[in-house]
C-alpha cells in the first residue's frame, strides 16, 4: 500500500518545476541566479586529500572497507575543534553523507504524532520530510519584514531553525535564539537548528551555531554541511550534533537512540569524502565563502527593490512590492533568460518575493546587472 502521506506533497518539488519551465530554453542561453549550487572548483589541499585516499583504496597494504556508521574519529575531532572550538564533544558528533539526508533521517527519532513548527519561508526538505514520515501537524512560523523575518515560537513538539535563514538570509541573533531554547526548554519541545550557511556569516556579533546559548545542549540537535562552505554538493558530507544532554520527555536519551537509527539504517559516510573533509576543515581557506560574498555583496546594490539577506548570508530576498513571485519568475525566464527562484516556493510567507543566489557564476551575475533585469 503506498504511503498515504505522499498524497499530500506537491506534484513537484520546487526546483524540479523551475527546471521543467526553464527546459524549453536552451540551457547555455540561461543565466542562473536560481542556483542553490556551488559553481568554484575545489580547492588542491582537498583534491589531494582525494587522490591520496583513492590511492590508498587502491593498494593492498593500505586498503580499507566499511568505517564506523558515525564518522571516523579524526574527521569527528575536526569538527569539533574548528567548527564549535573545543565546546562540543566529537562523540556527540555524527558524520553524514549530507544534511538534506539526516534531515530526511532524523524523522525516525520521533513519533509521527508529533507537532511540528516550521519557519515560513524556509527550505522545503523540512516540510517534505516530515509530511513523508506521517507528520501532519504542521504550523507555519511567518518570517516577513514585519517581524524582521524573525517569527515568536510557535507550540510544537519538533521545532526547525534554519540560520543563517534559505532562503530570506536572515541570521538570528543571540537572543532571538535564546527565546526558542527558553521556550523549548518550558513546554518541552525539540529544537532542529539547520547550520548549513553558518559559514557565510561576517559579523562576528552573530550566532554560528546554536550551542553558543546557555542551556541549548538540553533541547537542540544540529545540522551542518560541508556542501557550500567548502563545495562538497556533490561530494556529499555533513553532520549532526546530538549532544549527550539531550533527552525525551520520558528522560530517554535521544543521542541513544540516535546510534541505533545510524547503526541500522546507515553504513558510514564515503571514506574519500570523509579524508577530503578533514583536507577541508584543517587546510583549506575561507577564499571560496569570500568569492559568493563579494558577489552577494554586487548583486544586492544593482537592485533597485528593497533586498534583504545578502549581508552574512549568500541569498538575497527580493521584495517584489505586491507582484506574484511566480508571474515574476516567468517574466524574467521569458524576456531576459535569467532564472531566479520564486519566494512562494518556500512557503506562503514567500509569496511577493524573489531569491537570487550568490553562488551563480560570475559571467551570469555581471550579464544580469548589465541587463537592469529587475528595473
Ligand atoms: N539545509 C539547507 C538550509 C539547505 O539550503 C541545503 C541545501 O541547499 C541543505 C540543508 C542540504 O545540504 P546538503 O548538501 O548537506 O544535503
Amino acid at each position: 500500500m503506498r504511503n498515504p502521506s505522499l498524497t499530500t506533497l506537491e506534484e513537484n518539488y520546487l526546483f524540479e518545476e523551475i527546471a521543467a519551465r526553464a527546459r524549453s530554453y536552451p540551457k547555455e542561453e540561461l543565466l542562473n541566479l536560481g542556483i542553490g549550487d556551488t559553481t568554484l572548483p575545489l580547492q588542491s589541499s582537498i583534491v589531494h586529500a582525494f587522490e591520496k585516499a583513492a590511492h590508498e583504496l587502491g593498494d593492498p597494504t593500505a586498503y580499507s572497507g566499511y568505517e564506523s556508521s558515525f564518522g571516523r574519529t579524526g574527521l569527528r575531532e575536526a569538527i569539533a575543534k574548528t567548527i564549535y572550538k573545543g565546546t562540543v564533544d566529537p562523540d556527540d558528533i555524527f558524520v553524514s553523507d549530507g544534511s538534506k539526508c539526516d534531515i530526511a533521517r532524523l524523522q525516525q527519532l520521533f513519533s509521527s504524532d508529533c507537532s511540528v513548527a516550521i519557519q515560513d519561508p524556509s527550505y522545503p526538505a523540512y516540510i517534505g520530510a516530515s509530511k513523508i514520515s506521517g507528520k501532519d501537524k504542521i504550523h507555519f512560523m511567518p518570517c516577513t519584514p514585519e517581524n524582521n523575518f524573525s517569527p515568536a515560537p510557535v507550540d510544537a513538539d519538533l521545532i526547525y531553525l534554519c540560520s543563517p535563514n534559505n532562503p530570506t538570509g536572515h541570521v538570528m541573533s543571540h537572543e532571538e535564539l535564546a527565546r526558542f531554547v527558553a521556550f523549548a526548554s518550558q513546554k518541552q519541545s525539540i529544537l532542529i537548528f539547520d547550520s548549513a550557511y553558518s559559514a557565510f556569516i561576517q559579523d562576528p556579533t552573530l550566532p554560528r551555531s546554536i550551542y553558543e546559548i546557555e542551556g541549548s545542549k538540553q533541547v537542540a540537535i544540529e545540522t551542518g554541511s560541508f556542501s557550500k562552505t567548502f563545495g562538497f554538493t556533490g561530494v556529499r558530507l555533513g553532520w549532526l550534533v546530538i549532544p549527550k544532554e539531550l533527552t525525551f520527555a520520558d528522560g530517554h536519551s535521544v543521542r541513544k537512540d540516535w546510534i541505533t537509527i545510524a547503526s541500522t539504517c546507515f553504513n558510514g559516510a564515503s571514506n574519500l569524502a570523509q579524508a577530503g573533509g578533514v583536507a577541508a576543515l584543517l587546510e583549506a581557506t575561507p577564499a571560496a565563502v569570500r568569492h559568493y560574498m563579494q558577489q552577494a555583496s554586487l548583486l544586492k546594490k544593482s537592485i533597485p527593490l528593497p533586498v534583504y539577506g545578502g549581508e552574512n548570508a549568500p541569498y538575497l530576498w527580493v521584495d517584489l512590492q505586491g507582484r506574484s513571485s511566480w508571474a515574476v519568475f516567468d517574466e524574467l525566464l521569458q524576456r531576459d533568460k535569467i532564472i531566479t527562484t520564486p519566494g512562494v516556493g518556500f512557503g506562503p510567507s514567500g509569496e511577493g518575493f524573489l531569491r537570487l543566489s550568490a553562488f551563480a557564476k560570475p559571467e551570469h551575475i555581471r550579464k544580469a546587472m548589465e541587463m537592469n533585469a529587475l528595473y
